[in-house]
């Protein structure tokens, strides 16, 4: 090993972050200034593979959040933000873009400390993923327009009629733990490129890949306050909701504070984009390529620890396949290598907190109570005794209408039911409150369509899963959410559209 790639390695970078995180509390980013929460308070952020505090945070509250909608305020009516052109608002974002890339490592190892995740996969994924998202919205500001429309005026007016596109304002980003970086990257990116200005509120386990994003972004030479971040409680997401200050709110979390995010919202009826839970189906037709859908079955569950909206949860394999592939699906489970994501083999990590453990093993308890069987998993593996780890799990025997079935576990437990009737597996597979995202395994085209075009889902991939990509929209239908992210919807959700009539006549 060369003494440059002995002095980068996970560890050695962790080491290095730990000891300065260790030096002082992190404090809120707020136009364009580190400065504590006005109640001095802190909080602590842990490392989910260790369970040992990180450092402290500072802990905004109403009167913080206060602050950072009036910086994103003044900041968004600045000249120099509203008559930017668009290619110098692009600008911004491909240089942001850069300086993720120049960071990307250490990024990936901040948020395997904070998350747990493992951080060659989260180097490869997400913050691949959020550069990428960064230079597809750059290339926006210079081609979101409105039209020029023929109107038919009565009375032989003469008319033009055309739209213009303007920033919606201040808005509040909300997003969960399981991708923070990413989902930060998904709001942020089309926000500015829009040109509204943002607080963002990270989840209160894994506030430290927002921070540090924030002073990238100066870095790249966003002016002073275009993007905020508050860290703290659920308190100060709600005090964002109500804010009178701010115009839009995008959330992305669960379905329960996605309602109330709704209820909050009336005051000046917030614009309210959400991406909620899902209780996504995997449909394994008898002809599926068995082999190529167990690999990316077990990926679609088992990556990042079950944690993710889309996880393919529900396993709907044809009586004629089942037993095969659910045992090919097992064996992949069990490849899996658990540990610290800091060592560079381990691809499957810790959850992200003892709640989400107790969580996670309750709803297995639950499975085995409702009669499902555990056919792979369902423990703390042996060995890792500190931290928030639990096995990769299969519940066979699983039945509709089991809570196993139908409610989010949001962790790495697939239910497995099998089917052989086609038209009761479609009313099965639709029978969620859900709607994020389905699966299906086959090689006959007319099969694959017409089921494609029967599942109630925002995201339907036919012999994949879980690809994303910011030119492709993204959200659910049903509980899983309002609007679309990515795209141009992404776009028309941080924007309104405006009408002018010029009469000619
Ligand atoms: P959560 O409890 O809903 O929290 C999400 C965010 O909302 C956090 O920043 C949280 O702050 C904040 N918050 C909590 N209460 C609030 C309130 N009353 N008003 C405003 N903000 C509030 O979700 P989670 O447990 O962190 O994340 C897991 C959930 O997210 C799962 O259900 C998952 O399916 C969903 N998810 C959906 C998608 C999607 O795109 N559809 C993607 C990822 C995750 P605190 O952290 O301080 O509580
Ligand atoms: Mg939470």
């Amino acid at each position: 090993m060369t003494a440059l790639s002995s002095i980068q390695t996970p560890r050695a970078v962790a080491a290095r972050l730990s000891e300065s995180l260790s030096k002082a509390p992190r404090q809120l980013f707020i136009g364009g200034k580190h400065v504590d929460a006005l109640s001095g308070r802190t909080f602590a952020t842990t490392n989910p593979a260790t369970g040992e505090e990180l450092c402290q945070v500072a802990h905004a509250g109403p009167e913080d959040v206060d602050l950072a909608v009036k910086a994103a305020r003044r900041a968004f009516e600045d000249p120099a933000w509203r008559r930017m052109s668009a290619m110098d608002r692009s600008m911004l974002l491909y240089r942001l873009a850069d300086l993720i890339e120049r960071d990307a490592h250490e990024l990936a190892v901040l948020e395997c400390l904070d998350n747990g995740k493992p951080a060659t996969l989260t180097r490869l994924v997400e913050i691949e993923g959020s550069i990428k998202t960064f230079r597809y919205f750059a290339g926006w500001p210079s081609k979101f327009g409105g039209e020029t429309l023929p109107v038919s005026p009565r009375g032989g007016l003469q008319i033009l009629n055309y739209t213009t596109r303007e920033p919606v304002g201040v808005a509040a980003l909300i997003v969960p733990w399981n991708y923070p970086m990413s989902m930060a990257a998904w709001k942020i990116a089309p926000a500015v490129a829009a040109g509204c200005a943002v607080v963002l509120k990270p989840a209160e386990q894994t506030p430290l890949t927002a921070l540090r994003l924030a002073e990238l972004a100066l870095e790249a030479g966003f002016p002073a306050g275009i993007i905020n971040v508050v860290t703290g409680f659920g308190d100060a997401g709600a005090a964002l909701v109500e804010h009178p200050g701010v115009d839009k709110v995008a959330f992305t979390g669960s379905t329960e504070v996605g309602k109330a995010i709704v209820r909050a919202s009336t005051g000046n009826l917030k614009k309210v984009s959400l991406e909620l839970g899902g209780k996504s189906p995997q449909i394994v037709l008898p002809d599926a390529d068995l082999s190529a859908a167990a690999a990316s079955i077990a990926q679609g569950i088992f990556f990042n620890q079950g944690q993710t909206c889309t996880a393919g949860s529900r396993l709907y394999a044809h009586e004629a396949v089942y037993d095969e592939l659910v045992e090919a699906i097992a064996g992949h489970a069990r490849a899996l290598k658990i540990g610290n994501g800091l060592d560079e083999d381990v691809n499957f990590g810790p959850l992200i907190s003892e709640e989400q453990w107790n969580q996670v093993s309750g709803y297995v308890e639950i499975g085995v109570n409702e009669g499902a069987r555990v056919l792979t998993g369902g423990a703390r593996p042996s060995g890792l005794d500190n931290g928030y780890f639990f096995e990769p799990t299969i519940l066979g025997d699983a039945q509709a209408g089991m809570r196993v079935v139908r409610e989010e576990i949001f962790g790495p437990v697939l239910s497995a039911l099998s089917w052989k009737d086609a038209d009761q597996l479609i009313a099965e597979a639709n029978n969620s409150d859900f709607g994020l995202s389905a699966g299906i395994w086959t090689n006959d085209i007319k099969s694959a369509h017409r089921i494609a075009g029967a599942v109630k889902a925002g995201s339907v991939w036919i012999n994949c899963f879980n690809l994303v990509d910011p030119a492709t929209p993204f959200g659910g239908f049903k509980q899983s959410g309002w609007g679309r992210e990515h795209g141009r919807q992404a776009m028309e959700l941080y924007s309104e559209t405006k009408s002018v009539w010029v009469n000619l006549t």
